[in-house]
């Protein structure tokens, strides 16, 4: 019986195991399919406390788990495909088939995956001028034209945030009527580096001999028309999808979808923690999933100490 099993490899996951393998709870974590979450994903991170020069993303993730490892912490490289609370207050986790992992408490650090348009070359050009979050790549493209494409509060966040950089950015919404709420709405609009292409989405990513953005192909759907816009970044803002299938509905999940916190980090299923953007729609950032991870893993480590204490002797 483990004492806790972290599900996830992202900064919340990590910093879970470096609290509790601290704690000499030797947590096991269960890496599932992308190591080191969306960190892994992007290039130079220059705004995680600690790193006055940045680092890689990779380079980052590497060294949460060696410091977790470092502790005892176990990486096992399984993916998690179900957990069910059993009738003693303990978690079954399923790992395989016929493959199943016990456990005293459960940290769920999963993520959330950015929803992309499903073109043809976006997963290569992902951290060569395709991303999905300003705050960690918006600095990179200074004095150069961007897109954002989406209609929602983190399209219009983004696109007033990346005005301090690019020297334009363009709106491109699916529709002629923004989802973002009103105040959201307004700052971007009446930002004059901010330019709407309404009605029109991107059919095409274009790029240079050295495989990174060049251009775009945007087509307004209600005219049919097909225009290229030369840019060096395209950031997609269309919803992002937590990673909580494999819950099978065992956690309440808020309308879009994240785990909702009953209170803590703790979920509605007691010893079910949830840290990182699995549960936070709003912040989204590499620090806060620490944060989380870290509070999770407080609370763990609080709640066996509570129920330990009222174990009878000889129950491990
Ligand atoms: P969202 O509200 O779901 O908006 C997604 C946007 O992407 C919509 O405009 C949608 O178009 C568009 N879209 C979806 N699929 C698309 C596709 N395949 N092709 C083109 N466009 C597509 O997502 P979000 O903006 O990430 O916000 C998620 C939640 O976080 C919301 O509750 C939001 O209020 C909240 N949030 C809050 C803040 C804040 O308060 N500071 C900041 C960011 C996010 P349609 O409009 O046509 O559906």
């Amino acid at each position: 019986m483990e004492n806790v099993v972290i599900i996830g490899t992202g900064c919340a996951g990590y910093t879970a195991a470096i609290y509790t393998a601290r704690a000499s709870l030797s947590p096991l974590i269960l890496a599932g399919t992308q190591i080191g979450g969306q960190l892994t994903t992007t290039t130079e991170v220059e705004n995680f406390p600690g790193f006055p020069e940045g680092i890689m993303g990779p380079e980052l993730m590497m060294n949460m788990q060696a410091q977790a490892t470092k502790f005892g912490a176990r990486v096992d490289y399984k993916t998690c495909q179900g957990v069910e609370k059993q009738a003693d207050g303990t978690f079954k986790i399923k790992v395989g088939e016929d493959d199943f992992i016990e456990a005293k408490t459960v940290i769920v650090a999963t993520g959330a995956a950015p929803r992309h348009l499903g073109l043809p070359n976006e997963k290569k050009l992902i951290g060569h001028g395709l991303t999905s979050c300003a705050t960690c790549d918006g600095a990179f493209y200074r004095d150069v034209p961007v897109a954002v494409i989406g209609g929602g509060d983190s399209a219009c966040e983004e696109a007033s945030f990346l005005t301090k950089f690019a020297s334009k950015v363009y709106l491109i919404h699916r529709r002629d009527e923004l989802r973002a709420s009103q105040i959201m709405a307004e700052r971007a609009l009446s930002n004059k580096k901010i330019e709407p292409v309404w009605d029109s989405g991107v059919t095409e990513y274009l790029t240079d001999d050295d495989g990174k953005m060049r251009a775009i192909t945007v087509e307004n759907f209600k005219t049919g028309e097909k225009s290229e816009i030369e840019l060096k970044c395209v950031f997609v803002a269309i919803g992002h999808v937590p990673n909580t299938q494999f819950l099978n509905g065992i956690c309440e999940l808020d309308e879009n979808g994240y785990l909702l916190h009953k209170h803590g980090m703790q979920t509605n299923v007691e010893g079910l923690y949830a840290a990182g953007d699995v549960s936070d729609h709003e912040y989204r950032q590499a620090i806060t999933a620490a944060g989380q991870g870290c509070a999770a893993a407080l609370e763990a480590e609080r709640y066996l100490a509570a129920h330990e204490a009222n174990e009878p002797a000889g129950v491990a």
